[in-house]
């Protein structure tokens, strides 16, 4: 009986979950989470200004293992013996196994400030979307700060908009970002597009610029201006969690694992999703869905040809494309190649989200919301 331990139950570890539970015999899987639910996190931002139940957005692992004949066990993952055969638990256990997989996502990077940490907002997760989700109710500002002008910062910033006109509240909403431009690398006409949608939402945008400090409702950024009354989202930068930088292996600035072309940091340790980055040929890939799905598969179908013998298949990348949905019921992207735009991408968005969510009843609860919003 081989046993394989994947940590993290996001979409890459619960993509390889899918494919060893197809071998039944000889073969026995434990999924570690720290959380006791699966999180859908493409829909954390539509929880802020859409209102899309929090509740849609969550899965039990335990329902979900049993389904996939894993066990599961809600733990933190701490450290991992050099030979990469053992991890060790926050709870002081230790699970041998044969094959490690590592697809512990990423988190939110305050880049080492511990107050910025405290006194901002973040949206990693679903307990982050509804903490946000209350603040934003309870409290009445006159300035919201986004600080990042990813399409994270981007999503936010334009359900901030929704919430605040559902409400009919009239406050500033400004996106703080630091490189000369938003969206980074991405298209210029995407960047104009973005831009032009944003500034129809009334959302300002600062470039070069960051949040320095804030508290106690005063907020200031790197050139000194000070914004009164204030709260602070903070969607500027990603890392790998603190696990995986203890990890003897290569990595990149961010902190993602450098594997080889068939995902592996060693014949029986894998990684895939956020926390993984090829060291060579594709390099590092956009963290998506669709990537962390496909580098979950290829990984378990390597362990399966590690046991039975065979040799490992090098990981291959089909990319469909990427949208950047708004609030406003306008997105941008690239499909198969091609640019898209408008109110199509948006479908296409939300099609993708039922699809990939997770449990029927979720996806039939969601699609129907969407569809009585988009009556509406
Ligand atoms: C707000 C937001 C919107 C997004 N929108 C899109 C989108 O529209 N389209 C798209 O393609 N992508 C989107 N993404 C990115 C996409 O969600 C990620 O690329 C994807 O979730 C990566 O999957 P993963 O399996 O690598 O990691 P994750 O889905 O992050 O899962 C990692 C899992 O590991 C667990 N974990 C972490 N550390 C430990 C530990 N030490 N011990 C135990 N468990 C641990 C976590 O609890 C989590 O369950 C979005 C991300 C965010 C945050």
């Amino acid at each position: 009986m081989k046993r394989v331990v994947i940590v993290g139950g996001g979409f890459a570890g619960l993509a390889a979950a899918g494919i060893l539970s197809r071998r039944g015999k000889n073969l026995e899987t434990a999924l570690v989470d720290r959380r006791q639910c699966f999180n859908f996190l493409p829909l954390l931002p539509d929880v802020l200004g859409r209102g899309i139940p929090a509740g849609l957005m969550a899965y039990p692992f335990k329902d979900i293992c049993s389904g996939l004949k894993a066990r599961f066990i809600q733990d933190i993952a701490q450290a991992v013996s050099p030979d990469g055969r053992s991890l060790h638990l926050g709870s002081g256990l230790n699970i041998d196994c044969d094959y490690l997989l590592l697809a512990c996502g990423t988190e939110t990077d305050f880049h080492g400030n511990v107050s910025l940490s405290e006194s901002t907002y973040k949206l990693d997760n679903v307990s982050d979307a509804l903490k946000l989700r209350q603040a934003l109710e309870i409290g009445c500002y006159d300035n919201y700060l986004v600080a990042g002008g990813g399409y994270t910062g981007i999503e936010i910033a334009s359900n901030l908009s929704l919430f605040l006109r559902e409400k009919r509240r009239r406050s500033r909403i400004i996106i703080v970002e630091k490189s000369p431009s938003i969206l980074g690398p991405l298209p210029e006409w995407m960047k104009v597009y973005v831009k032009d949608d944003l500034a129809a939402c009334g959302i300002e945008v600062k470039t070069g610029l960051s949040v320095t400090e804030t508290r106690a409702g005063r907020s200031v950024l790197s050139d000194g201006s000070v914004f009164g009354k204030s709260i602070v989202v903070w969607a500027a930068g990603v890392k790998t969690p603190d696990f995986i930088d203890r990890i003897p292996a290569r990595r990149t600035p961010q902190g993602r694992l450098k594997v080889d072309e068939c995902l592996r940091i060693s014949r029986t340790c894998f990684a895939a999703g956020d926390n993984a980055c090829l060291s060579a040929g594709q390099g590092c890939l956009r963290m998506s869905v669709q990537f962390a799905i496909t580098q979950g598969e290829s990984c378990a179908r390597n362990i399966l040809n590690d046991m039975d013998s065979l040799p490992p298949r090098e990981y291959r990348t089909f990319d469909p494309g990427y949208i950047i949905p708004m609030a406003n019921d306008r997105a941008c992207g690239i499909i198969f190649g091609l640019p898209v735009r408008g109110i199509l991408p948006v479908f296409m968005h939300y099609l993708l989200c039922v699809w990939r969510n997770r449990g029927m009843k979720n996806r039939i609860r969601l699609a129907l919301l969407l569809l009585k919003k988009a009556v509406r």
